[in-house]
Formats: structure tokens, C-alpha cells, sequence
């Protein structure tokens, strides 16, 4: 439970975004109230954010050594919390975004907020086929972040699922790992831009199975995922392919439930928010990371944008304060 019912700042999220925005609005004395999210019934919806399901985080700025992602949040979570961020469990279900404070309804009660950042960030599209949860978090299994996973696949031959930008890129990746990729899509004709297509394409290592799904992912307990069986959808046919991962590149969807109606968002449910800023369609109302960028999706410009977030609600609260509420304390110096 929250330890007040009022805050300067609350931050919907515990990914590196969320983490970052708390730790520049803690230094900048906001106090800040950490939502932390999870709970929900994907199983991958975990506090800490996509983060928590990778295992070596290679590409984060500072660990020369790389570092696993749920270790890296912890650091995040230890970081923002040594200036005094507090944190709670739970979800937010409904924001009233008509007044300020603007008042939030979670599965703990209902909290007042000055200002709002929310880092809610996306979660993968999967198939929604029952193997897909029994081999997920297994390396030789089933994921859906070639970044983050096509290492362990070194030697193995995989699919990729999908025909967007993502598959085009996943694909690609992966080949510099895997002998062969072929890559499992529903048409005959991909959504995937002109040049990502072309790059793909052009490659000797990516195969292609057209107008094709997959109807079951094939292994077992200690080998993991062997291949897949599938179905033409056009006449009806099954065939098996063998391989040793399945990437899921069938995109994201951006945590944005409670919000639909309340905030601009654009065609894909992703918030909108002003150029070079993290300002909403509402004042006072902030985003950063994935929840608001379907292009980079990295854990480092989802930090960076949370310090934008913190930044710009700290600049935002220093001129709208609602009345009857306290000044704010001195600041000290939050940015460097
Ligand atoms: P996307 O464009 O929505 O493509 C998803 C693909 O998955 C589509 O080909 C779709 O098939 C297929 N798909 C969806 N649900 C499926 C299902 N249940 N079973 C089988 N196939 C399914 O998603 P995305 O590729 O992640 O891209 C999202 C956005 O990010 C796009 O705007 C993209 O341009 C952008 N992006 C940009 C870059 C880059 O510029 N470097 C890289 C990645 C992503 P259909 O085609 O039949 O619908």
C-alpha cells in the first residue's frame, strides 16, 4: 500500500524507463511513487518490465561484461530507490484525467497525482498456441526478441514468424548465428517496408514458407523446441519443419488499456507525445519508453527517455502546482 494518497509524481512502470524517470524526479526531491505493474494474467507482464524475461544484457552502456536483465533492473530499482523513491505493487486500472490532481484507481484504491509519467511500455504479440508458454523462457525454446535471445541459437537453424518490419530485421540478425532462417508468414506478400524486404531478401541464409502458420510447436521436456507443424492456409495442408528456436515477430502491443479514449494515441495504441519532449495530449501527463515508441524499443533509449519524463514533469510542477498542496522543497541538482 502506498504510504500517502497524494503525490507530486507518480510513474506508471518499472522498466528502464520508469526506473530512470524515478531516479531524476527522487534526485530532484519529487518523491515519487513507483506503480511498479504485473499481476495481470499474461505471465509475462512482470514489474521490471521486458527486461525481466532476457537473460545477457550485451548492448546496456557500462557492463563491459554484459549483465543479466533481471540484475540490471534490480540496479535500477536499488538506484532510484537510495534517493527515495517508494514503490508499490499492483496496476493501474482507470485515470481520471479531467481534473488536477488527477486521481488514480489501481487494485490497491485510489491515489492523487500532480503529475504523471507513465512507462507502461509493450509486450510482445504471441500466438497464443499452448506451447508457446512451455518452452518461452527456456533458451532452445520459444521468444519473441532476437536481440535479446539469437545468441544462444548459435549453430541452430530457426523460424521467425511474421512478415513486418520486425521479422525482416529479427531475420536478418539471426543470421549471423543461425545456418539457416526461414521465416513463417501468413500471405504471400510482406507488410515489411521495401528496403528491410530487400536486405532479407538478399540474404542467402533466409528461406521463406509463404501463406503458412503455425499450428503446433514441436519438442519436449530437456531438448525444447525441435520444430514446428504446419498449415497452409490457402489449401489447407500440414508439413513439419525442424528447428531448434522459434522467433515470435508478430509485434508488440503497447500497454495502454486504461488510457484508450483519454490520450492521443496513434493507429497502433502507442501514446503520441509532442516532438522532442515526453508531453502527452493532457498537461501533466508524461511518456517515456516503449509505451511510446514502436522504432528503437531499447532498454537505453527507454532510459533516456524516463529522464527526459522526469525532467520535464520537474519543470511542469515547478509552474502548476494545484492549490492547497505544498510548495515544492528545494531542489537539488538532479541533471549530470
Ligand atoms: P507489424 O508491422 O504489425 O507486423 C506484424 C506481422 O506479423 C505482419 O506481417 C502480420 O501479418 C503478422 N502477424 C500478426 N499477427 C499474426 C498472427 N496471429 N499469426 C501470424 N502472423 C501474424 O509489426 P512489426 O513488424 O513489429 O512492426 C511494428 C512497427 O514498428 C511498424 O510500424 C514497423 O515499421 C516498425 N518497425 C520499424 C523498424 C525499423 O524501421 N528498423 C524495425 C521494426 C519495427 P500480416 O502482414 O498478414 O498482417
Amino acid at each position: 500500500m502506498p504510504r500517502k494518497d497524494h503525490y507530486r509524481v507518480v510513474i506508471l512502470g518499472s522498466g528502464p524507463a520508469g526506473l530512470t524517470a524515478a531516479l531524476y524526479a527522487s534526485r530532484a526531491n519529487l518523491e515519487p511513487l513507483v506503480i511498479e505493474g504485473g499481476g495481470g494474467e499474461d505471465p509475462t507482464d512482470v514489474p521490471g518490465g521486458q527486461l525481466m524475461l532476457t537473460t545477457d544484457v550485451d548492448n546496456y552502456p557500462g557492463f563491459p561484461e554484459g549483465i543479466l536483465g533481471p540484475e540490471l533492473m534490480a540496479k535500477f530499482r536499488e538506484q532510484a530507490e537510495r534517493f527515495g523513491t517508494e514503490y508499490t505493487s499492483g496496476a493501474v486500472r482507470e485515470v481520471d484525467f479531467d481534473r488536477r490532481p488527477f486521481v488514480l484507481t489501481s487494485t490497491d484504491g485510489t491515489l492523487r497525482a500532480e503529475a504523471l509519467i507513465i512507462a507502461t511500455g509493450a509486450r510482445a504479440r504471441w500466438l497464443g498456441l499452448p506451447e508457446e508458454l512451455e518452452f518461452r523462457t527456456r533458451i532452445g525454446g520459444v521468444s519473441a526478441c532476437a536481440t535479446c535471445d539469437g545468441f544462444f541459437y548459435k549453430g541452430k537453424d530457426v523460424l521467425v514468424v511474421g512478415g513486418g518490419d520486425t521479422a525482416m530485421e529479427e531475420a536478418t540478425f539471426l543470421t549471423k548465428f543461425s545456418p539457416k532462417v526461414t521465416v513463417v508468414h501468413r500471405r504471400d506478400t510482406l507488410r515489411a517496408s521495401k528496403i528491410m524486404q530487400e536486405r532479407a531478401q538478399r540474404n542467402p541464409k533466409i528461406g521463406w514458407i509463404w501463406d503458412s502458420v503455425i499450428e503446433k510447436i514441436l519438442g519436449g521436456t530437456g531438448k525444447g523446441v525441435t520444430g514446428a507443424r504446419l498449415k497452409n492456409v490457402k489449401t489447407g495442408e500440414t508439413s513439419e519443419v525442424e528447428a531448434g528456436g522459434i522467433f515470435m515477430a508478430i509485434g508488440h502491443e503497447p500497454n495502454t488499456g486504461p488510457f484508450r479514449g483519454k490520450l492521443e494515441m496513434d493507429a497502433g495504441g502507442y501514446l503520441i507525445t509532442r516532438p522532442r519532449t515526453t508531453e502527452t495530449s493532457v498537461a501533466g501527463v508524461f511518456a517515456a519508453g516503449d509505451v511510446a515508441d514502436h522504432r528503437y524499443r531499447q532498454a537505453v533509449t527507454a532510459a533516456g527517455s524516463g529522464c527526459m519524463a522526469a525532467i520535464d514533469a520537474e519543470k511542469f510542477l515547478g509552474e502548476h502546482l494545484t492549490e492547497n498542496w505544498d510548495p515544492l522543497p528545494a531542489v537539488r541538482p538532479s541533471h549530470g
